[in-house]
């Protein structure tokens, strides 16, 4: 917990203009190719979401109240630590994942869509925001694979649009939300663990944030 404080506050002083810096030198803009949001049946997309930002998500599906928001039409239990039972996945895992569809793209993907085929691009998750981006600080999120370049704490991740001139305006946005990410990141793996108790109950359980979690995102009932 001490070493995630710590990188908590390293994160809290990154230098927005130090990452920018590096996002500048390594280069990049999005070709728009969908492949940090495709997977496939065997190896499913699989990028980090937060409680929040699955709220958020929510009521940009379409719903028009409340009770036609589904949880799990837009978060899946982190499938690390699950197991196949006889009544399907059990076992207890860390956070979330954005759904996937039948092909194992996230849930949100279309190739058809504007703008790249996200169709929820002014409500992604923050992970999607700054891909390929990652810092290297112990209890942030790194992206599936190794990192093929870094410069300074910045490290980046296998992306076609790498190497790609990228003006000062927008590296010093994307550096903002990357610091962003590594606070919010932090936050939430110390929070987790804060919170984290050990439950022996059937099914799938969640550990986030806000505590156990069933994969529709209810409060799991502890016995009294
Ligand atoms: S939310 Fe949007 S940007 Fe993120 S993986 Fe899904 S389709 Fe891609």
């Amino acid at each position: 917990m001490n070493s995630l404080v710590d990188e908590l506050e390293a994160a809290r002083d990154l230098e927005v203009d130090a990452l920018a810096d590096a996002i500048e030198s390594i280069g990049f803009e999005c070709t728009h190719c969908g492949a940090c949001c495709r997977g496939t049946e065997a190896d499913e997309h699989t990028a980090t979401v937060f409680p929040d930002e699955i709220r958020t998500l929510g009521p940009s599906q379409g719903a028009e109240n409340d009770a036609e928001y589904d949880w799990r039409d837009i978060a899946r239990p982190m499938p690390y630590g699950l197991r196949e039972g006889s009544d399907g996945l059990e076992g207890e895992t860390f956070e979330w994942a954005l759904q996937t569809d039948g092909c194992g793209d996230c849930t949100f993907y279309d190739p058809t869509a504007d703008g790249g085929g996200c169709t929820v691009h002014e409500n992604r998750p923050l992970i999607c925001r700054t891909y390929p981006f990652s810092v290297a600080l112990e209890g942030t999120s790194q992206p599936m694979g190794e990192a093929v370049d870094e410069a300074g704490i910045v490290r980046a991740h296998e992306c076609e649009g790498l190497g790609r001139d990228i003006d000062r305006k927008e590296a010093e946005t994307l550096a903002a939300t990357l610091k962003r990410r590594a606070i919010r990141e932090l936050e939430e793996a110390i929070a987790v663990l804060e919170r984290y108790q050990s439950v022996d109950a059937d099914g799938v359980v969640v550990h986030d944030s806000e505590g156990a979690k069933r994969p529709d995102g209810t409060p799991l009932e502890r016995p009294q």
